[in-house]
């Protein structure tokens, strides 16, 4: 509920859905666009009825407006107005409808906890429960959700710190074995330090005001056998710490991640290239003082502000290339994160990221995701299925399955795109397979020219059967499927009918 904006792309009514079954289109409302309704929002009309008063709302008073056109919702113990944005809502009148009157943080939760709805309905705040926040379950502002598992016993994680004379290195005991550099970020800024580690479901934080300056850059180092990372960082002036600092929000907590806010951090645009038509590699640097690594077929988000609200998308992080040897400009710890974007003209925030100049900055969450490398173990054939942008999370799949999956026989990449001017790095891949024989591509084109002699139409249970050929009858496979919603759905559908186990199948959404 409350897709505010669409958390997958299209939207569930957009004119690139298909209706259950077939590939019919639904029209887009003229004049009922996300920008239309940031425009409203800004056109100084009383979205609440209450004439810009704030009010404490009763439970017996949030059950009374519970009808379409008087529709109050609960989100973390605020209370919003959302009968003018129902005919914007891009999941549909009916999906806000399923919390109205109604505490709606959990169905919210499930759907998109990502979105930044205090931007979005900020001008149909009605106001806050009448009732103590701790009382309702999951109505406190993300910003305030306390831990609530034990901060005792063997397996809650502890941290401490040590100094030289020129060094502070603060050690943190997850007491897990699982732990690499991909599970730890660090965020710097002023005197704020900021570490979260991802620790199974959950996170631990560590979040202090230092007493003391330190400088710009740190490292970081895990000890994967005893479940240890330490953060160095280095002091200003070389004197003694008496202390490390002072615990800030939520400081020493274990999270369940779900429950926790996406962190930002600001990015500079390094550089940009046209990819196709309409799909650019996009560059961005972390600042000097994050360690952040988005493990392969994770997303991050990216927060742009568009006329004063505040616009968030899920992006795939690719690598630069699909060649190793593709060099990065110099820079320690991965600072750069690349990203293949389409450009829609009458999109929302991608003209927007795409108005950017070398230099601006746009802001990047933490990652998320549910692929795990260990899905990799012990993998024979793999199977790529990709449609237009639903390639980028195959991309870094791809580096990683030719250089270090040793069990690995075959990987095959079928990737449907509309014309040939639509495939992204075509070339790439074509030169790819040419020198690694483990590696077979196969283009389908749903709109191709006359010329074009490949494959042709849409993902169908002929080209699957064809082309999901095991190389032994119990080798162990995976299937990774990316692309619009209905594509991947259809897919998957395939995919079951072909005697894939869920096990084999890995499917990308948000
Ligand atoms: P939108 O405003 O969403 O519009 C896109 C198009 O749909 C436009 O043509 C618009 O006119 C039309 N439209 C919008 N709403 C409606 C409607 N209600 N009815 C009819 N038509 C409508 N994209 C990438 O390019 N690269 C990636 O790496 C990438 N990774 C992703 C990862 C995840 C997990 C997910 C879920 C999506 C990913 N996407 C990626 C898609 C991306 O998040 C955006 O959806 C996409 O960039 C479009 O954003 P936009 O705001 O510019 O367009
Ligand atoms: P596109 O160019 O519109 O479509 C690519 C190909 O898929 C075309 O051949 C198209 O055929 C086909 N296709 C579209 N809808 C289909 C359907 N319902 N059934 C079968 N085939 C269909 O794609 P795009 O604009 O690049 O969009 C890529 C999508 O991938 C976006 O929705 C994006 O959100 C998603 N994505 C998701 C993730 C993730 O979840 N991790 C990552 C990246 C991208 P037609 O010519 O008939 O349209």
């Amino acid at each position: 509920m409350l897709n505010v904006p669409s958390q997958s792309f299209p939207a569930p009514r957009s004119q690139q859905r298909v209706a259950a079954g077939g590939r019919s289109k639904v029209p887009l409302k003229q004049g009922r666009s996300l920008m239309d309704w940031i425009r409203l929002t800004k056109s100084g009309k009383d979205l609440t009825g209450l004439k810009g008063r704030l009010i404490e709302v009763t439970e017996e008073e949030l059950k009374k407006h519970n009808k379409k056109d008087d529709c109050w919702i609960c989100i973390r113990g605020f209370v919003y107005n959302v009968s003018p944005y129902m005919e914007y809502h891009p999941g549909g009148e009916d999906e806000l409808m399923r919390a109205a009157g109604s505490d709606g943080t959990e169905l919210f939760d499930q759907v998109h906890r990502w979105v930044n709805y205090e931007s979005m309905l900020k001008e149909c705040l009605v106001g806050r429960m009448a009732v103590k926040p701790a009382v309702l379950k999951g109505m406190l502002p993300k910003s305030q959700v306390t831990d609530t598992l034990a901060k005792e016993g063997p397996n809650y994680p502890s941290y401490d710190w040590f100094q030289t004379d020129s060094l502070v290195t603060i050690a943190i005991y997850t007491k897990q074995k699982d732990i690499n550099l991909d599970s730890i970020i660090v965020d710097r800024q002023d005197d704020s330090f900021r570490a979260e580690t991802i620790i199974k479901d959950c996170l631990y934080l560590i979040h202090i005001g230092l007493s003391r300056e330190v400088q710009e850059d740190f490292s970081v180092r895990v000890i994967e056998s005893v479940g240890k990372i330490e953060i160095v960082l280095k002091k200003k002036e070389n004197t003694s710490w008496n202390f490390l600092g002072h615990p800030l929000e939520n400081h020493h907590s274990l999270i369940p991640r779900k429950d926790t806010g996406l962190y930002y951090r600001k990015c500079q645009l390094i550089s940009k290239e046209d990819v196709t038509h309409d799909t650019r590699l996009f560059c961005l640097m972390l600042p000097p003082s994050t360690h952040l690594q988005v493990p392969i077929g994770q997303h991050v988000y990216l927060k742009l502000s568009i006329t004063g609200t505040e616009i968030v998308k899920p992006y795939t992080p690719v690598s630069g290339s699909l060649f190793s040897e593709f060099k990065e400009p110099v820079l320690p710890n991965n600072k750069y994160i690349y990203f293949l974007i389409k450009i829609y003209p009458t999109g929302l925030f991608t003209p927007e990221l795409d108005r950017l100049q070398i230099g601006d900055f746009v802001s990047m969450s933490s990652p998320e995701g549910t692929f795990k490398i260990s899905e990799f173990q012990e993998l024979e054939d793999l199977f790529l299925l990709a449609a237009g942008t639903g390639f980028t999370p195959m991309v870094k799949i791809l580096n990683y399955a030719l250089t270090d999956i040793p069990t690995l026989r075959k990987v095959k990449l079928m990737f449907f795109n509309k014309t040939e001017d639509d495939i992204i790095w075509r070339s790439q891949l074509e030169k790819l397979a040419f020198k690694d024989k483990r590696l077979d591509v196969e283009f389908v084109l749903s709109a191709p020219t006359s010329e074009w002699n490949g494959k042709q139409g849409h993902i169908s249970p002929a080209l699957l059967s064809e082309f999901l050929k095991r190389n032994l009858d119990k080798s162990r496979v995976l299937v990774c499927i990316c692309g619009p919603v209905p594509f991947t759905e259809q897919g998957i559908r395939l995919l079951h009918d072909l005697n894939f186990s869920k096990n084999e199948i890995h499917s990308f959404t948000a």
